[in-house]
C-alpha cells in the first residue's frame, strides 16, 4: 500500500533511472537526479535539527522548487509554496499563519527572506550539497502516516486573511489513483505544466508524473502571452496531456493559437477552475477532433477535483458544460437549505465526501469547522463532508451541472478570490467609511464602490498593492457619498451592479 508520495518517485527511479522526470526550456532532470537531489535536501534539513512541520518555500516556476518540495517531504515535513512575487505584507501574513520553523529559499532571495522572517533561513543551493543521511531518512519514513500533511496551499479568505488548505499524502495518492483508473495514464505521458506551484492545479502534473514514471515540462509563464509559440513548444516536446486552468485554455482561443500548429501527440485536454465557455471548447475541438476533452471540477479543499465530465457530445454556445460525475471513492451530496438532500433536478449546495477531503485550514479551527462538518443527514458516527459553497443540479442525463456560487467568491483571471477579502482590506484603511466590491464577469473587472469624505482612488489602490496580489486589486473604483442600502439594511449589490453599467 502506497502511503507516502515519495514511493512514487522511488518506484519510477527504480524502473527508469535515466528517464527525464522534470524539464524546462533549458534543462532536464532524470528520475535518478530528482531522487538524489531531494534526498540531499531532506538530509540537509534534518541535519539542521528542524522539527517536522510546515516549511515555507519561496517558489518560482523552476525545477529547483520541485526539488525543494520533495526534499522537505524526505525530511518528514510538509511544504508551503509561496510565490516570491506576492506583496511583502501578504507573505508576512502567510508566515504569521504558518509559523514555520524554517523557510527554504534560493541564494538570490536570501536578502528578501531576511527582511520577512526571523527564524532559520535555509538556502536551497547549500542544502543540495548535503551528504545523504540514509539512516535518518529511513527513520523518518518508518514513522510516516498517510494522514500526514503533504502541502499547504493558500487561497483567498472571506475574513480578510488568506486560508491555508492542508492536504495529506493520502488525499494526493487517492487523487493520483482515481486519475489513473479513469484516464489510463502510462509512462509514455508527457505533461505540460501551466499552473504555478502555489496553485493546486499543478499538484496533478507533479504527482501524476511521478506515479507514472512520466515526464513533465514546466512551461515558462511568458509563453502564455504568445500562444502560437506555446503550441509550437507543446508539439516539439510531444506533449500528450495538458491539465490547465480554464482561463489558460481560453487564452489560446482568444489569440487563435491553434490555427497554424498541429498538435499531433496531444491526447487529452483537461481543464478546471471555472466554467469553460462552450465557444472556447468548440474552437479547440474543431482543431483537435481526435483529442479527448475533460471538464474537471472541484475546490482545493477536496484535493483538486471531485467530479469529471468527458465531453461526449456537441454543445451549442448557449449551453453549459456539465461537471459530470464523481470520481470513484468520492460522493457528492446536493444539500438544500435545511441540510436535506434536494430532489432530483433541484438545485442544492455541492457537498463532498471521501478520502480526498483536506485536513482543514491550517491554524484556523473556526474556518475549518464551518466548511468541514458532520454530514447533516445523520448523527451516528463522525462522517465529514466539505461544503463547497457551489450550487449545482443533476440534468436529465444524470450529469451534475454547476450553476453559481452561494457567496461572493469569484474566479478572476483564473484566480479564486473572495470579494470579502478585498473589502476587508479596503475597510482597514482609516478614511474609508464603507465599501462594497462587485464583479463584472463579462468585462472581467472587479469594481470597488467606496464611501469616504472625498474620492481617494490612487491612495486606496496604492495601499491595496502593498497587501494584495495584483490580480486581487480592483480594476475600477467608484467613490460614492453614500452606498445604497437595501430593505434589509445591507449594501444593495443589485443596485450597484446596475450602476456599474453606467460607470
Ligand atoms: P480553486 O480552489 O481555486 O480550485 O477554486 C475552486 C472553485 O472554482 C470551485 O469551488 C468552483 O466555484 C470553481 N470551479 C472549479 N472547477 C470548476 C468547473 N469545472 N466549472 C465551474 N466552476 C469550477
Amino acid at each position: 500500500m502506497v502511503c507516502n508520495v515519495l514511493e512514487y518517485l522511488e518506484s519510477a527511479k527504480q524502473t527508469f533511472p535515466e528517464k527525464c522526470a522534470f524539464a524546462d526550456t533549458d534543462r532536464t532532470l532524470s528520475y535518478q537526479q530528482v531522487e538524489e537531489a531531494s534526498k540531499r535536501i531532506g538530509s540537509g534539513i534534518l541535519n539542521k535539527g528542524i522539527k517536522q512541520g510546515a516549511v515555507v518555500v519561496f517558489a518560482d516556476r523552476d525545477l529547483e522548487s520541485l526539488l525543494a518540495f520533495l526534499g522537505i517531504v524526505y525530511a518528514g515535513s510538509f511544504y508551503v509554496p509561496v510565490d516570491i512575487n506576492l506583496p511583502e505584507k501578504r507573505i508576512e501574513t502567510i508566515l504569521q499563519i504558518t509559523v514555520p520553523e524554517c523557510i527554504v529559499v534560493r541564494k538570490k532571495d536570501r536578502a528578501a527572506a531576511e527582511n520577512l522572517f526571523n527564524g532559520e533561513i535555509l538556502i536551497l543551493e547549500e542544502l543540495m550539497e548535503s551528504d545523504i543521511e540514509s539512516e535518518k531518512l529511513q527513520e523518518v519514513r518508518a514513522a510516516h502516516l498517510s494522514t500526514n500533511p503533504l502541502y499547504i496551499m493558500f487561497t483567498s479568505g472571506s475574513t480578510g486573511v488568506p486560508k491555508g488548505v492542508v492536504v495529506s499524502h493520502g488525499s494526493v495518492i487517492d487523487l493520483a489513483e482515481q486519475f489513473n483508473d479513469t484516464f489510463s495514464f502510462t509512462a509514455e505521458e508527457v505533461f505540460a505544466n501551466q499552473a504555478p506551484f502555489d496553485f493546486d492545479v499543478s499538484v496533478k502534473d507533479i504527482y501524476l508524473t511521478l506515479k507514472n514514471g512520466a515526464t513533465m515540462y514546466v512551461i515558462p509563464k511568458s509563453m502564455f502571452v504568445m500562444p502560437k509559440k506555446l503550441m509550437g513548444y507543446l508539439e516539439e516536446n510531444h506533449i500528450t496531456t495538458i491539465i490547465w486552468a480554464a482561463s489558460a485554455i481560453s487564452v489560446v482561443c482568444a489569440f487563435k493559437g491553434l490555427e497554424k500548429v498541429k498538435l499531433t501527440s496531444l491526447k487529452r485536454v483537461m481543464f478546471s477552475g471555472e466554467v469553460l465557455p462552450v465557444k472556447v471548447l468548440n474552437y479547440w475541438k474543431e482543431h483537435l477532433p481526435n483529442t479527448m476533452f475533460i471538464n474537471l471540477y472541484g475546490p482545493t479543499e477536496i484535493t483538486c477535483n471531485c467530479t469529471y465530465y468527458v465531453v461526449d457530445r456537441s454543445f451549442d454556445v448557449e449551453e453549459t458544460l456539465p461537471i459530470g460525475r464523481a470520481f470513484k471513492n468520492t460522493r457528492i451530496l446536493l444539500l438544500g437549505e435545511e441540510g436535506k438532500e434536494v430532489k432530483l433536478g433541484e438545485t442544492g449546495e455541492i457537498c463532498v465526501q471521501g478520502s480526498s477531503l483536506a485536513l482543514g485550514y491550517y491554524n484556523n479551527q473556526e474556518a475549518t469547522k464551518k466548511a468541514f462538518c458532520q454530514n447533516p443527514l445523520h448523527n451516528l458516527y463522525f462522517d465529514r463532508i466539505y461544503k463547497t459553497g457551489d450550487m449545482g443540479y443533476y440534468n436529465e442525463r444524470n450529469e451534475l451541472v454547476f450553476t453559481s456560487r452561494k457567496d461572493h467568491q469569484i474566479k478572476h483571471m483564473g484566480h479564486r478570490i473572495e470579494l470579502a477579502e478585498i473589502e476587508a482590506n479596503v475597510n482597514a484603511i482609516d478614511f474609508i467609511r464603507k465599501c462594497c466590491c462587485i464583479y463584472n464577469k463579462q468585462q472581467e473587472k472587479i469594481v470597488l464602490f467606496y464611501e469616504s469624505e472625498e474620492p481617494r482612488d490612487v491612495e486606496i489602490i496604492n495601499r491595496l498593492h502593498e497587501k494584495l496580489p495584483k490580480y486581487m486589486c480592483p480594476n475600477k473604483m467608484h467613490w460614492m457619498e453614500q452606498i445604497p442600502m437595501n430593505a434589509h439594511e445591507k449594501m444593495d449589490r443589485v443596485k450597484l451592479r446596475e450602476l456599474f453599467s453606467e460607470v
